[in-house]
């Protein structure tokens, strides 16, 4: 029988902004499991789960809960002699009661093992009160800082604004707090930011026209840049409108804000209008405006030659664009592919990704299941290496008893070198099953952390989609993709990991070509070396 008797215990609220940080029930549950797999790695038979306790929709500011109570009779009775939980939180969110908890599991010999903060009665009590009351100073900080936020959200919704600069052609209100005035002088460059946009219909021309008459000279307008005049265009502060919420397009809401328009509603349409219809137009003006945008980045499924940008005329002196193979190919695939279709194919994925919520939904269920059954691959490795080691100790234990009863010094020297052999292979395990164990943890940490992946990548794949064809554009592809593969059948593209530092997790998609088309895009996640 297993040295504890574990129960894990498990709490969620009901708020649905709590359960994304603190994770929901099967997150929980998972991170635990994982956590008792570890340990008892570490040490065979150390715990054994019986039984899981869970409060569902339940707050932690008293012991009231049901699981809960359940909980403590099981240790009272002696069924339970070790509790494990994700955070302190979880457990208790007062320090009274948590103090408590803390004298009761004594009483009854039983452990209290916290991941997140370190706190494990099974090792000894250094710092332990001084941790724990550190981790209650945390929660009185982060209870105030919701107050704060929920404040803050209350007044945005009342149309005020919230700390930070106030946009160009505004100033705060003295005696008002979350009131804007208009700033003549500020008022008069954005309305002839739109002008000059809505005449030039384009925001490059339009920002020369601005540079000259403006830089330098209107406060908030101290250097005009293209990204400027782009959320100026887009803030919709200057038609009175309080937005909240707005890096977040799941969340975003609008309300009628407390200060007046620079710009009539009109003109703001006619410029959102023009902004969506050139993001059009430049998709099919790409390759002429900057013809490699993939360059560095395109690969030969079959050779894995990193392909190159060349251009051929057709017989009616058209000029055509490639990524093609220095030569030919030396595996027999396709020579080359054109680069129009090719960016066209890239960008519409990741339009398709970074404006889909559902598309990137499902995307994002396919990588799962693809983690998911790598997963029990590498748990399989696993449980194989386990069983190696356990063989492979005991054949050392076995010699190394035969040795002390050896008294030839020639089979002697065989056996020790037997032993030798074998404590190298024992190494080896040890060593592969590190790595296995590291693997196992990325992944499923990446099928856990899922709101993050969606969040990562939103922002950095909007400001590509926004960007124009050029250098900058190519810099922010390259930042997002790992690779695009050019096979016989298909076009694969790779996303980057959110955690570009560790072993970089890819998301994965890919369409048949040469037609092109979005119909079997699939994505799926892989690890490999960055
Ligand atoms: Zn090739």
């Amino acid at each position: 029988m297993a040295e504890k008797m574990i129960a894990f215990y498990i709490r969620v609220s009901t708020d649905r902004q709590a359960k994304v940080q603190e994770g929901s029930l099967k997150n929980q549950k998972q991170i635990l499991l994982a956590e008792l797999g570890k340990r008892n790695l570490q040490s065979p038979g150390w715990g054994e789960l019986i039984e899981t306790y869970v409060d569902e929709g339940i707050s932690g500011k008293d012991t009231n809960r049901p699981a809960f109570q359940k909980l403590m009779k099981d240790i009272e009775i002696g069924r339970i002699s070790a509790v494990m939980f994700t955070e302190l939180s979880r457990l208790s969110r007062s320090l009274k009661d948590f103090l408590h908890i803390f004298e009761f599991v004594q009483k009854f010999d039983c452990d209290l093992i916290c991941l997140k903060t370190d706190i494990d009665t099974t090792s000894p009590y250094k710092n332990l009160i001084t941790k724990i009351l550190m981790v209650f100073g945390e929660f009185e900080r982060e209870m105030t800082s919701e107050r704060t936020s929920i404040n803050a959200y209350e007044r945005s919704r009342r149309g005020l604004a919230n700390g930070g600069t106030a946009p160009v052609g505004y100033r705060r209100e003295k005696s008002r707090k979350g009131y804007f005035v208009i700033d003549e002088a500020g008022a008069g460059a954005v309305r002839d930011i739109f002008r000059a946009y809505l005449s030039e219909e384009s925001i490059k021309k339009a920002m020369e026209k601005i540079r000259r008459k403006y830089e330098g000279r209107v406060s908030g307008l101290k250097k005009i840049t293209r990204g400027k005049i782009y959320s100026i265009l887009t803030n919709k502060a200057y038609i009175g409108i309080r937005e909240i919420y707005k890096k977040d397009e799941a969340k975003t809401e609008e309300v009628k804000a407390v200060w007046e328009g620079i710009v009539d509603e009109k003109t703001f349409r006619k410029a959102e209008a023009l902004l969506e219809k050139n993001r059009e137009r430049l998709r099919g003006r790409r390759s002429e405006n900057y013809p490699y945008l993939l360059s560095g980045l395109m690969i030969c499924e079959k050779c894995g030659e990193r392909l190159q940008g060349k251009s051929a005329y057709s017989s009616i002196h058209k000029k055509h664009y490639y990524y093609s193979h220095k030569n030919t190919c030396k595996e027999n695939g396709i020579n080359r592919i054109p680069a129009d279709e090719t960016h066209g194919l890239v960008l519409d994925w990741l339009k398709d990704i970074s404006g889909n919520g559902a598309r990137f939904e499902e995307l994002k269920a396919q990588g799962k299941a693809r983690i998911a059954a790598q997963i029990k691959v590498l748990e399989r490795e696993c449980s194989s290496l386990i069983c190696e080691a356990k063989t492979l100790t005991a054949d050392i234990e076995a010699r190394v008893s035969k040795l002390v009863k050896t008294k030839g010094t020639a089979i002697k020297k065989a056996v020790e070198e037997s032993i030798t052999n074998l404590e190298a292979r024992k190494a080896g395990n040890a060593e592969k099953r590190l790595y296995v164990e590291n693997e196992l943890k990325t992944l499923r940490e990446m099928i856990v952390n899922e709101k993050g992946i969606f969040e990562a990548y939103r922002k950095p794949l909007k400001s590509a989609l926004q960007s124009e064809p050029g250098k900058d554009l190519q810099n922010k592809l390259r930042d997002l993709l790992a690779f695009v593969r050019m096979g016989e059948k298909d076009i694969k593209m790779a996303l980057y990991g959110v955690n570009r530092k560790g072993p970089v997790s890819v998301l994965y998609a890919s369409a048949p070509w040469p037609r092109l088309e979005l119909g079997t895009l699939w994505l799926t996640a892989r690890c490999s070396a960055d």
